[in-house]
């Protein structure tokens, strides 16, 4: 992997107020800010340290934390979720500053069983078992991939303006007075500062785009987040705003459930769930940056994160151009981060949201070689390569397949689920899942001081629509399922299929 750099910047920055009027940069740091759209929304929980105050996102994350390693398919079922590999992780190695931790030091790796028949499958995810012998496959593998000679999305010695409210520019020298408009004039005081920023600054800024309009000034002049120009995220999310594709709720999969509700001020205790529903709201967590950006930015309601840093991002990935003299690199590129693409195997079974908002990767093969015994420094075997083709010892190399971890044969289709069947969860408004028995369902209740005649059940179905919206919601809001099925606003309609149960 690419060693660790530091990227140049130079900061016009207003004195007096000590604020980022624009940055100039090259290619690599509009790279590292593509980088963010990629990034499955578990990885950027985890590394904002689950801080991201997205709406209840965190929460979701944190009850995947807490759930029990017996609920899950298998232990690399719990990794996919904490842990989501990118389809485009490969070519973020590249980023002159590697900010993902999920991606250590020592580069990707890939898991394989330590039998003699190991010579088969891999996975991307340390724990899945072994379907020959049975064991488990925690075996480390090294990932060896090729190393990107000329920039990662866009093209490699362009020059960008970026503005504290990242929004990228880019700059042609021809160009400047167009520029200096779109920036605003200012008759006040700026100086130029050098700065160079790693893997620490790059965290903040991630952190620091998704709620500030002044993300650069904020993760790089001052020394610590409170963030100045907090944007506040709206919620008033409702499930109708979605689809306005032709394909609807029809002909579709939907999946009847009960939402258990204050009877009084019908505010959405917990819905009860089984695993298929259960898989959908976790894979939230799978989903990458970029594609629930898209989501949020199609919102009827309005955009949520319009005011925020991180949108302008993807507005700027919207706009370049590829090819020629264009910024981007190639039509791949832009595709890669307008509408990225699930990690390997991290569809589910009856996935409600994919073809619809994402497409899910198809696994690379990969290559290996069998050269020890004979040779006096065999190559090593711990190695696995993207590339097919020799060793240095003229030994062809071996294909080997990934395996799905969902699966609990481990075979190589897609589909399956992350939780084990016949698991049933509640899930409460503000997305914390549990598991379903009756102290958890006392204690919710108790929370909020009811007794069971002070409750109602409602029935409700959930298809495409509903979950695009849960989803929405879960980035915007605390009381998630209360908004989706519940609240109705002057244009929304509740999802509320059938009338009152009971409790
Ligand atoms: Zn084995
Ligand atoms: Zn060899």
């Amino acid at each position: 992997m690419a060693a660790d750099r530091e990227i140049k910047l130079k900061l016009l920055v207003e004195s007096w107020c000590n604020r980022v009027v624009f940055a100039e940069c090259d290619s690599e740091f509009v790279d590292v800010l593509f980088s963010f759209l990629t990034m499955p929304m578990g990885s950027i929980i985890h590394l904002c340290g689950k801080e991201t105050k997205m709406g209840c996102i965190d929460r979701l994350y944190q009850s995947v934390e807490e759930l029990d390693e017996r609920f899950f398919e298998n232990e690399a079922c719990k990794s996919m979720l904490l842990r989501p590999r990118s389809p485009s992780e490969l070519k973020c190695a590249n980023l002159a500053v590697n900010y993902n931790v999920a991606a250590p030091s020592t580069g990707y790796h890939l898991y394989a069983c330590n039998c003699i028949y190991s010579k088969d499958p891999v996975s991307y995810y340390r724990g899945c078992q072994c379907r020959l012998c049975g064991g488990i496959m925690d075996h480390q593998l090294a990932l060896r991939y090729p190393s990107g000679s000329s920039g990662v999305f866009v093209q490699q010695k362009k020059e960008f303006v970026v503005r504290d409210d990242l929004q990228v520019i880019p700059f042609v020298a021809s160009e400047t007075l167009s520029v200096m408009k779109k920036l605003g004039n200012t008759r006040n005081t700026v100086e130029e500062r050098d700065v160079k920023i790693g893997s620490e600054e790059v965290l903040r800024l991630l952190k620091c785009s998704l709620h500030s309009q002044t993300a650069l000034t904020d993760a790089l002049l001052s020394n610590n987040i409170p963030i100045t120009g907090q944007v506040k995220l709206k919620s008033d999310e409702k499930a109708s705003d979605f689809v306005k594709n032709e394909q609807t709720n029809k002909g579709r999969r939907t999946m009847k459930r009960k939402l258990v509700m204050n009877r009084e001020t019908k505010e959405v205790l917990h819905l009860e769930a089984r695993e298929d529903l259960v898989n959908q709201i976790l894979s939230f967590l799978t989903f990458p940056f970029g594609s629930v950006l898209k989501l949020m930015r199609g919102s009827a309601a309005g955009s949520p994160f319009l005011g925020s840093s991180v949108s302008n991002i993807y507005s700027a990935a919207e706009e370049f151009s590829t090819g020629g003299d264009n910024p981007f690199k190639s039509e791949e590129s832009k595709t890669e981060l307008v509408s990225p693409r699930l990690g390997c195997f991290m569809g589910c079974d009856d996935q409600l949201l994919i073809h619809h908002l994402v497409d899910e990767a198809d696994s690379p093969p990969f290559y290996t070689v069998y050269c020890h015994a004979k040779y006096r420094s065999p190559c090593a075997l711990d190695v696995i390569d993207t590339e097919p083709g020799y060793c240095r010892h003229s030994i062809k190399k071996v294909q080997k397949n990934a395996i799905n971890p969902k699966l609990p044969n481990g075979g190589t289709a897609k589909g399956g689920g992350f939780m084990r069947t016949n698991t049933s969860c509640i899930i409460t408004d503000d997305l914390s899942i549990k598991p379903l028995s009756s102290s958890t369902v006392f204690l919710v209740m108790n929370r909020y001081r009811l007794i069971v005649d002070e409750v109602e059940k409602q029935e409700i179905s959930i298809g495409e629509e509903e979950a695009a919206a849960i989803l929405r919601a879960s980035m915007t809001s605390q009381t998630v399922l209360t908004d989706v099925f519940i609240r109705t606003g002057d244009k929304g309609k509740s999802f509320c299929t059938a009338g009152t149960l009971g409790a």
